[in-house]
């Protein structure tokens, strides 16, 4: 396996798509320049490909232990995880005033990238925390701010986020874990958490959950949710570790990927918790983190299609199998190299041009979650907020959906050598697979797309949106991307239209929206990136406009076949009873 960080395309969406002014007119972000992103840039691509690579294979074939009460990582995760806190990866985006370097999210989004490209199992120690420290330093109180968040960013102590119970995964609303209070401020939590990520390991000193629990009395579903701070050790007042506290590991799970991952299934005995946030607010609060990590896993889904597509060319480049079509390269050889057969080329492509467009809608939608935090005007502020809010279900299903899609085009490439654990291809599957699961399954992002995003003010947002890209692709001429915008605000129009008449139509094609919208989206990024690279010397700039054309004409074209069954397949699904399926 080789993994090459793509910093120089990270750097061309950064300085040349977007724009670095955008962010150093943000306070706190005005020295954030173009040398600074390129070194963090470069140093983080080393350390994925010269640390993290090399034991992702160990990780998958020894995986993570649970013995004698204890959990313990694979071999080498702990010197790794040692030189990662060492070199502040824990701290890129993180304040100031807990250790942090105060970097712009979008810098940290690239990064997550190359992190999750090179071994997701290991990432996965440190994603959590970072989803927990921002939920606690939005919502907290001071002193728990102040006695928890510096070690959160320091690496020494991680998080995880407890919400899911055997019977309460999509459905938090039926969640049996119970809250107490104690009379001292601190309060009791009982029951038991599965499938947790990172619950428990041998990587920090102490581990903090954050519980999702039901206070007593509490109205039942979501109204009735609460949520609570519950450290593995309690902490003394002088903030050192102290006593062990109410939470035990039953188990952790033995699963498809991600093995070098800890799973585990906790159980909270009497354990001491600490309110966060409001009463029967919780499930507010836990979604700051979880749209962090949707955003997170989104990128996952990225690296992993990115290094799934760079094996494949490398192997491409390599492999001899049949003759090509004339004229042929080695016209002296018995067999040329595959890439030379167009249908390999033709995925090699498909994969390039879907990963690029990607990370330009990822530079876009994660800039403006910068804008949304720093920005001092408050309509830019609440437009960038719309935006996060409606790309965040976008990028979360299309870009695992793609790192399935690319993972799977990579070990086709491979033939059976794809097959076997030889080559890693099949590694990358099977850890990839879970990307599409996680933090609310790909079908329940496409529902909070059609339900919640395109009603209400952030449904508004979407209109003009959706208008300005229709309108800039009109003004740069570009025939191809106004038809996909077209197609995409008719399928918006009769979504709109359903949702009053008839709800399970739209449910029905939620995915398929979803669909249509990030190809859309993802064309305008394309348009705006060969616009860039319009008129400039060099390969890089050429292959952005090959590659552009390459999008519009043999993906984009799907918009229109999407709308087709948006609007036209509700009688065959309504036509088919679910007690159909017994005759
Ligand atoms: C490796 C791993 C790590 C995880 N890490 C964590 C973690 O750290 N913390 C945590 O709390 N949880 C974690 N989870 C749990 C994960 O988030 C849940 O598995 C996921 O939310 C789905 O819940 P479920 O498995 O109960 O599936 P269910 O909710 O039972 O869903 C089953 C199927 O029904 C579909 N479905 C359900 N409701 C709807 C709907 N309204 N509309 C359309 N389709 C629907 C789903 O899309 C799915 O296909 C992890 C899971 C795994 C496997």
């Amino acid at each position: 396996m080789k993994y090459d960080a793509p910093v120089q395309d990270m750097m061309f969406l950064l300085t040349e798509l977007v724009g670095l002014e955008q962010l150093q007119e943000l306070p706190g972000h005005e020295d954030f320049d173009e040398s600074l992103a390129e070194a963090v840039l470069e140093e983080a691509g080393k350390f994925a490909s010269t640390e993290l690579l090399p034991i992702n294979q160990v990780g998958d074939q020894h995986g993570a232990m649970h013995e004698n009460g204890n959990v313990t990582t694979p071999p080498g995760f702990k010197e790794a995880y040692t030189q990662f806190i060492e070199n502040g990866w824990t701290g890129i985006d993180s304040n100031p005033d807990h250790g942090g370097q105060g970097l712009p999210k979008v810098l940290h989004v690239l990064i997550d990238e190359m992190l999750g490209a090179t071994n997701l199992a290991f990432k996965l120690y440190s994603e959590l925390s970072r989803g927990a420290y921002h939920l606690l330093d939005n919502t907290a109180p001071d002193e728990i701010r102040e006695k928890y968040l510096p070690n959160m960013v320091a690496g020494t102590w991680s998080g995880t986020m407890c919400l899911t119970e055997p019977h309460a995964g999509t459905d938090l609303g039926l969640l049996n874990t119970k809250a107490t209070a104690n009379g001292d401020g601190t309060y009791k939590i009982n029951g038991s958490k599965i499938f947790i990520t990172s619950g428990d390991h041998d990587l920090t000193e102490n581990i903090l959950h954050l519980v999702i629990a039901r206070l007593e009395g509490a109205p039942a579903g979501t109204k009735g949710i609460s949520l609570f701070l519950v450290p593995k050790f309690l902490v003394n007042d002088d903030g050192s570790v102290g006593d062990r506290n109410g939470v035990v590991t039953a188990s952790i799970e033995h699963k498809m990927g991600i093995k070098g991952s800890a799973t585990c299934a906790l159980n909270f005995d009497d354990a001491t918790g600490y309110l966060i946030g409001e009463e029967n607010r919780g499930l507010a609060a836990m979604f700051k983190m979880m749209n962090i990590e949707r955003m997170t896993v989104a990128m996952q889904g990225l690296g992993l299609a990115d290094i799934a597509y760079q094996n494949a060319l490398a192997y491409a480049l390599d492999r001899r199998q049949s003759k090509a079509p004339a004229p042929r390269p080695d016209s002296n050889k018995a067999a040329d190299l595959i890439v030379y057969q167009p249908e390999v080329k033709r995925q090699l492509l498909k994969m390039r041009a879907q990963i690029e467009g990607a990370r330009a809608l990822a530079v876009y939608s994660v800039l403006h979650a910068d804008i949304m935090e720093k920005a001092e005007d408050a309509s830019v502020a609440a437009d960038a907020h719309h935006l996060v809010a409606l790309m965040t279900p976008v990028m979360k299903s299309f870009f695992s959906d793609l790192g399935m899609e690319a993972t799977l085009s990579a070990q086709q490439l491979y033939g059976g050598h794809g097959f076997i654990a030889e080559h890693g291809m099949e590694q990358l599957v099977r850890d990839c697979r879970i990307t599409t699961l996680y933090e609310g399954t790909n079908e329940v992002q496409a529902l909070d797309l059609v339900s919640r995003k395109l009603t209400g003010a952030t449904g508004e947002f979407t209109d003009r949106f959706l208008d300005e890209w229709l309108n800039y692709a009109k003004e740069q001429d570009a025939p191809d991307v106004v038809s996909a915008m077209e197609h995409l605000i008719e399928a918006t129009a009769w979504v709109r239209e359903q949702q009053e008449a008839d709800d399970a139509a739209v449910r029905g094609v939620a995915s398929q929206y979803l669909r249509l919208f990030s190809l859309a989206i993802i064309g305008c990024m394309w348009l705006k990136m060969k616009t860039a690279a319009q008129g400039k010397d060099g390969s890089f700039y050429a292959n952005k406009r090959k590659i552009a054309f390459f999008f519009v004409k043999q993906i984009l074209p799907e918009t229109e076949s999407l709308l087709t069954t948006i609007t036209g397949g509700r009688d065959a699904l309504a036509g088919f009873d679910v007690a159909d399926f017994g005759e």
